[in-house]
């Protein structure tokens, strides 16, 4: 067992050009972005030139041909900048096009992928729905059979990217009578379709990520639109969030980090009674805390990803120790950011309070990894259930 855990060479150089990249086209747009709530018009196509659209996708595709690990480490880095425009291209490259990658047919990746790789493509992910959130098996989007067509209605919400998306994969139910095993995942290219509407939702936190209310109205799918099979759209979901919450996790570990080392800096340069506030032991054990929580998440995000990208075909879902250490990274990612933010914020006083200072757009962010990819109540109920699997053995 090696648990040396430095990046390889490579890993390094890629996270250095995200940085690079990162602090200085990224950050000095950021103060006036988050008040106005804009994504950066060229965000996708930035980082298509620097070639991490597609970075778990082949290459044939455009792809970098890397994995999780990797994933993760790009998200981690952008949301040391921005929490929320980590979440923006996760959603698009992991949990929309990314899935679409594993499930959809070779002429279908052949289109759509090397045009989500080179940011001419923005994608997103519809699960929830108004009234089915933590109950997504409660999901009532209905997709009927016409002809060779899918007529789908009902509605998705807080889905991220769909008010700037080119491209959307959402579920529905084909076969309601069944539950969980009557629904399938379906994609649609936005501006080829008719009966798509979608309106901005207004958000306190992870502004600059564009979040939208969809509903669809009698909107006709080609059936070759339906991907994975017919009634097969749970295993499809599930296994997608396995590696939504791995990747995702990398948003709330970037702010993390931005927390403490914006907050050691703070720390030792503003003077009170005649001294740096770092001296003060009680500015010293949040410090402390911010760092023990750092370290800990970044180990269970990591070897989490490292996990997935050992496994055979790299996918979890119900009834997997991926599905467990999935829920958990990002549970305790969630969480410890949440802490940290907040100490962030009280090591910078009333300076933390405003705007101008990154560090309130990082605690207004944070929050979100409480909630979004299932709850932290939902997390506890994935790792409890599969703790309490006949098959478990503890180690992992
Ligand atoms: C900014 C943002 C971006 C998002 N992006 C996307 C996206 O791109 N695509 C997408 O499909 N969804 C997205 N979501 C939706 C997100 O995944 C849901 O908000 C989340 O799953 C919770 O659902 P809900 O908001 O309906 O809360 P509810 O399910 O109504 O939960 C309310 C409260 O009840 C608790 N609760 C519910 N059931 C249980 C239970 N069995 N046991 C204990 N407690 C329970 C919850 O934990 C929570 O505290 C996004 C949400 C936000 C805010």
């Amino acid at each position: 067992m090696s648990l040396n855990f430095e990046f390889t060479p490579e890993q390094k150089m890629l996270e250095d050009s995200i940085w690079r990249w990162a602090s200085t086209w990224l950050e000095p747009q950021m103060e006036k972005l988050y008040e106005e709530d804009q994504m950066p018009a060229e965000l996708f196509r930035e980082l298509g030139k620097l070639g991490v659209n597609g970075i778990a996708y082949e290459e044939k595709y455009g792809g970098a041909g890397l994995g999780y690990v990797e994933t993760l480490l790009v998200y981690e880095t952008i949301g040391r900048v921005s929490n929320a425009l980590g979440m923006t291209v996760g959603a698009s490259q992991t949990l929309c096009f990314d899935n679409f990658r594993r499930n959809a047919s070779e002429v279908q990746k052949s289109e759509i992928l090397p045009k989500a790789c080179s940011g001419q493509y923005i994608g997103c992910l519809g699960i929830t729905e108004p009234n089915a959130g933590s109950d997504a098996m409660g999901m009532t989007t209905k997709a009927v059979k016409r002809g060779d067509h899918y007529i789908i209605n009902g509605s998705k919400t807080f889905i991220t990217n769909a008010p700037v998306g080119d491209f959307m994969l959402f579920y529905a139910k084909t076969d309601p009578e069944r539950g969980p095993h009557g629904i399938s995942a379906f994609f649609i290219l936005i501006k080829d379709v008719k009966g798509f509407s979608c309106e901005k939702i207004k958000k306190w936190g992870m502004r600059t990520s564009p979040t939208g209310l969809v509903t669809f109205e009698d909107m006709e799918v080609p059936e070759e639109n339906l991907i994975g099979g017919l009634n097969r759209g749970v295993a499809i979901l599930t296994s997608g969030l396995c590696t939504e919450r791995i990747t995702l996790s990398g948003c709330s570990l970037g702010s993390q980090r931005a927390c403490l080392e914006l907050s050691l800096k703070y720390a030792k340069e503003r003077v009170q009674f005649g001294k740096p506030i770092a001296s003060f032991q009680m500015i010293q054990e949040k410090l402390a805390n911010m760092y023990t929580r750092y370290a800990s998440s970044k180990w269970m995000a990591y070897s989490a990803a490292s996990y997935c990208d050992s496994l055979d075909h790299k996918t979890g879902g119900k009834g997997t120790d991926l599905d467990r250490m999935a829920a958990a990274s990002l549970l305790h990612c969630g969480e410890m950011g949440t802490q940290s933010a907040l100490d962030a914020v009280q090591i910078h006083g009333g300076y933390g309070y405003c705007q101008e200072y990154a560090i309130s757009r990082h605690y207004l962010d944070q929050k979100l990894w409480d909630i979004g990819a299932g709850t932290s109540e939902i997390r506890r109920t994935i790792i409890a259930r599969e703790l309490l699997r006949d098959e478990f053995r503890s180690g992992r």
